[in-house]
């Protein structure tokens, strides 16, 4: 028997309150109906909002009035103002522990009374618990003393993080049983800004343990999260952690790995270095060298938006130094291959959070195969739908095309990005892969359509055209030498 489940919209609304009620209402006629809706965030903090054009049809429940002149009688009735901090029961049963941004106002001692031996269902928070944020280094982020409400097991935490707010999804993990799924939100406008869920009162309790569980600093929170009294559960999760991470040191891609391969690398810039490949598609050319290569960010990160993010938060890629040193590294390339023949280049990067070292691989292309490229693209989107995979989509966005909708998914979620850059004209083709971490996606099947378009589809597979040492350092010597007047750091 299952129990019932609960729909809830929860949304991280803008100054536009009223867009944000509006959304609401339309999403629980084309959705839902949802139970309720949470709001999360800064929410009323414009004082010349017309209280009476806000008429949701759904309960919202919200925790933060930054106006504090507001007048909340004045509200629609559908409208719960929780409070600062504290633990909410709806009817329905479920619990809703909330924490506004006013931690400071409380000293941690509050918030381990109110939240201490609590079971909860829903945590709404404006700030991240400090060992979520230290995780994906956005310290910024956080706060220390929100800890301690981990160890009240939600089956959701919504928080925002600083600022306008950062959309994340973190892998779920399970506490004696219960599951969590901590979901940050963007506010409305910077990114995704809502989350549809269904939540039982009961929910199932799991034998095996999910996930990696985050590892509160010992130093602030001097309860172990769990009730224990000994540091064996964090020395257990810890030693759960170490398959999912590769740290720097032994990163093939982070310069500070001891057996990183310096012979590889054609050129150093300030944030990012080009590298040939290993097991490069193409053979040598009459250059002496194929041309495949990779631009690889210097700091080790797995997606470009980490990377901006755990400097600022409010970051934004594309407004970002190592996005523009990207750029600029990729307009060298394009005009080095150019300059050695008829050459398109086509630029290619697979940008998923589960990945290990954010890079972007390149590789020329003959003009007189360029053009097929979409062709090749479609047939292979085809042949992979033939052989039971799920279909994938490309947005295609031509040279003069607005690149709103590229900012806004290279901001918030996975993706793969073909830039193909002509003669006269770059095009630019983006498969979104959406938030979902564990969703499957080949992350071979950018070479394969290369491979196919370069008619080298015995070369599909990168292990198979390993060279030895000495073939890649003379690989990366003739192209060095040949990108050394292109270099980026020389025309500085
Ligand atoms: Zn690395």
């Amino acid at each position: 028997m299952s129990a019932t489940m609960l729909k809830v919209l929860v949304i991280h609304p803008s100054d536009d309150l009223i867009k944000s009620v509006t959304i609401v209402n339309s999403q629980n006629k084309k959705a839902g109906p949802f139970d309720f809706a949470l709001f999360i965030g800064d929410v009323f903090t414009k004082d010349h909002i017309n209280l009476d054009e806000l008429e949701p049809d759904i309960p919202i429940y919200f925790t933060q009035a930054k106006d504090e002149s507001i007048n909340l009688s004045k509200l629609h009735s559908n409208f719960t103002y929780l409070g600062d901090i504290g633990i909410y029961q709806l009817h329905n049963g479920l619990k809703i522990g909330f924490v506004g941004d006013c931690t400071k106002k409380y000293p941690e001692e509050d918030i381990i009374k109110v939240f201490k031996d609590q079971t909860l269902d829903i945590v709404l928070s404006k700030l991240w618990p400090d060992a979520i944020a230290k995780e994906e280094k956005l310290l910024l982020s956080a706060d220390q003393r929100l800890d301690v409400i981990l160890d009240s097991k939600p089956q959701y935490w919504f928080a925002c993080g600083n600022g306008k707010g950062l959309y994340f999804k973190r892998e779920p993990y399970s506490i004696d049983g219960r599951v969590t799924n901590f979901i940050s939100l963007a506010e409305m406008g910077s990114g995704r800004f809502w989350y549809a869920l269904s939540i039982s009162k009961t929910p199932k309790v799991v034998s095996e343990p999910v996930g990696k569980r985050p590892i509160a600093d010992s130093g602030s929170s001097k309860r172990p999260l769990d009730g224990s009294t000994n540091s064996n559960s964090k020395k257990k999760s810890q030693q759960m952690n170490t398959p999912f991470e590769v740290l720097p040191e032994s990163c093939f891609l982070c310069l500070s790995n001891p057996n990183f391969e310096l012979h590889m690398v054609v050129a150093v810039a300030k944030t990012c270095f080009i590298s040939i490949t290993k097991g490069p598609l193409p053979t040598r050319s009459k250059d002496g060298f194929s041309g495949h290569g990779m631009i690889v960010p210097i700091e080790h990160f797995p997606t470009l938006r980490a990377l901006v993010y755990s400097k600022d938060s409010n970051g934004k890629v594309q407004e970002s130094d190592v996005y523009l040193e990207l750029h600029q590294i990729q307009l060298s390339l394009v005009a080095m291959f150019r300059s050695l023949g008829n050459n398109s280049t086509v630029f290619w990067e697979i940008s998923r959070k589960r990945s290990v070292h954010a890079h972007l691989q390149f590789l020329p292309v003959p003009d007189s195969l360029i053009s097929a490229f979409q062709k090749t693209l479609d047939s292979q989107i085809e042949y992979m739908k033939r052989l039971g995979s799920e279909s994938i989509e490309y947005i295609k966005f031509s040279q003069n095309d607005d690149l709103d909708e590229l900012y806004e998914t290279i901001n918030s979620q996975d993706y793969v990005l073909f830039t193909i850059y002509e003669k006269n004209t770059v095009t630019k083709y983006l498969i979104k892969l959406g938030t979902d971490e564990n969703k499957f996606f080949d992350a071979q099947f950018p070479r394969k359509v290369i491979a196919v378009l370069l008619d080298l589809k015995n070369r599909i597979h990168w292990s198979k055209c390993k060279q030895t040492r000495d073939v890649e350092s003379a690989e990366k010597a003739a192209f060095k030498s040949a990108y050394e007047k292109f270099d980026i750091m020389r025309q500085q």
